[in-house]
């Protein structure tokens, strides 16, 4: 956790796909991988001192809990992912309900210690869909679930993976011939 950077503020572009968010995220990064750390999680910078979780690097986040929801963060200053979008439609059929809401970095704190979150995992275009293992702030260093890839993400991941390479039928109308 670091209180020094933002991505994306209210009003600005944080919801589209522009190169200029890029860079806002740079040294967040950098800072992330000195800590030995693949990703950042992106807290939201609103003006009521925000603390409310966003994105991992350039993918969406969720999380499962032991309650079965898939819990991801409100559009506004996020990218509205296209796998983001695809992994809320699917839910349902692995049994999670889907619920787009704020979640804060304490909310999430807690959870990931009590297990009521269960699983954590990040979406996006090139890496489909990756676990998040663990999550590290200044003084604390917090397990998702086992570790390692819990049932649900694994599940999800291959059933994205299915419907891209035609093993799955395509019942939604996501696929396109490009010719
Ligand atoms: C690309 C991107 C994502 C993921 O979007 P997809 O459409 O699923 O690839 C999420 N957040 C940011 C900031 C991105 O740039």
């Amino acid at each position: 956790m670091s209180s020094s950077y933002t991505r994306a503020a209210q009003g600005g572009t944080g919801a589209v796909k522009c190169g200029g968010n890029y860079g806002a995220g740079l040294a967040a990064q950098a800072e992330a991988r000195r800590h030995g750390c693949d990703q950042v999680l992106h807290l939201d910078g609103a003006a009521d001192g925000g603390g409310r979780i966003e994105e991992c690097g350039t993918m969406n986040l969720f999380l499962v809990t032991a309650r079965g929801e898939l819990v991801t963060p409100p559009l506004g200053t996020i990218l509205d992912g296209v796998t983001r979008g695809t992994v809320l439609a699917l839910a349902p059929e692995f049994g999670l309900t889907p619920v787009q809401r704020a979640v804060t970095l304490a909310e999430l704190r807690a959870a990931l210690a009590d297990r009521t979150v269960t699983e954590v995992f990040a979406t996006g275009t090139a890496a489909v869909i990756t676990p998040v293992r663990a999550i590290k702030g200044e003084g604390y260093t917090l397990t998702a679930g086992g570790g390692g890839p819990g049932p649900h993400t694994l599940a999800l991941r291959e059933r994205v993976l299915d419907i891209q390479y035609g093993r799955k039928a395509d019942t939604r109308g996501w696929l396109r011939p490009v010719r």
